[in-house]
């Protein structure tokens, strides 16, 4: 079975790929290398560089490898440049991803997987956060997912596509050879390990005083490669129809652990200090997935935070510079 996954050079992507490998599918990739590496994608894929707002350069990709589904992963994703610029995210990611969408339908692709987000939630009323939350977006980061979600529904409806929704909570950790390499990094694990490494001086903790256990924000880490096997325990799953999903797992950390986690795993002081917080951070934010668990018998293998820190650093230890 042919898979299309657009964004494989990226981080989520290019993992899922190479477990699709593993797993017995054929891969194409369609990514324009803006903030992904060629390097990341597996060797085994078919590569087609390349832009979801050409809607002929991705009309002529499906048309031509008939893929089985399409799994998208290429996507501006941070929620601050959204906040920055909306236009990215609302135009962008809507009409490059509804690009992608209508080339599904128009070349009888019926399987398609959206990489969603946990920021539809910006106003939880529960913790963990389960399917049955309402939906607010946090900022025009998650609109466009948001968008895109809905979008799918429709296309259910009308067209017969069948979907994924998986929404991440706080992707992270590494396989032997994937893992996060972002131009510029924001994420918490990846900038830890660079002050690890010598290539920052320290970490800037976002804020002390929130309502946690110890003040600073408690999110939701999930292994890479969990979110990967996800992803092809729904592609099966959508012989039976549409679905939708919460994917974290399932605890919570603070940035405070993390720090301590690393400081632990490479053995290096890590130097923190409490700067401001950082706009639109929630609290705690925590996934419910017993949906996933209980319906695709999915579940987390990489549990603890040691286990998700220390392969991000095996993993920065081989790529010092990153990919490249
Ligand atoms: N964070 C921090 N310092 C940093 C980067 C992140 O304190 O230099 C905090 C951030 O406020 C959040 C958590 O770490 O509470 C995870 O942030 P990240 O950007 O990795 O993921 P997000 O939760 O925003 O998706």
């Amino acid at each position: 079975m042919k898979i299309l996954v657009t964004g494989g050079a990226g981080y989520i992507g290019s993992v899922v790929a190479e477990e699709l490998l593993a797993a017995g599918y054929e891969v194409v990739v369609f990514d324009n290398l803006f903030q992904g590496h060629r390097q990341a994608v597996p060797e085994a894929v078919v590569f087609v560089e390349g832009d979801l707002a050409d809607r002929r350069a991705i009309g002529a990709v499906v048309k031509e490898h008939k893929p089985e589904a399409i799994m998208h992963f290429a996507s501006h994703t941070l929620v601050g440049e959204s906040m920055q610029q909306p236009f990215l995210y609302l135009r962008d990611n809507v009409v490059n991803g509804l690009n992608l969408m209508a080339a599904a339908c128009e070349f009888g692709v019926e399987k398609f997987i959206l990489s969603s987000t946990a920021n539809l939630f910006d106003d939880p009323k529960r913790m963990p956060i389960d399917e049955s939350e309402e939906i607010v977006p946090g900022s025009p980061y998650g609109e466009s997912k948001n968008i895109l979600e809905r979008s799918l529904r429709w296309l259910d409806k009308t067209k017969g596509l069948r979907y994924g929704c998986l929404r991440y909570f706080n992707a992270a950790g590494a396989t032997k050879e994937r893992g996060e390499d972002h131009d510029p990094e924001t994420h918490l694990i990846p900038l830890v390990l660079q002050v690890a490494q010598g290539i920052r001086n320290k970490i800037i903790i976002f804020g002390d005083d929130y309502d946690t256990p110890d003040g600073t924000c408690v999110r939701d880490y999930i292994h890479v490669s969990d979110l990967a096997r996800a992803h092809i325990l729904a592609l099966g799953a959508l012989d039976t129809g549409s679905l939708t999903y919460n994917l974290g797992n399932g605890q919570g950390f603070s940035v405070k652990e993390v720090i301590e986690v690393a400081r632990k795993i490479s053995g290096h002081p890590i130097p923190a200090e409490v700067g401001p917080r950082r706009p639109g951070d929630p609290a705690t934010l925590v996934a419910g997935s017993e949906k996933i668990k209980k319906e695709l018998g999915w579940k987390a293998r990489h549990e603890s935070l040691e286990d998700i820190v220390g392969s991000a650093w095996e993993w920065c230890k081989g790529h010092p510079g990153g990919y490249d």
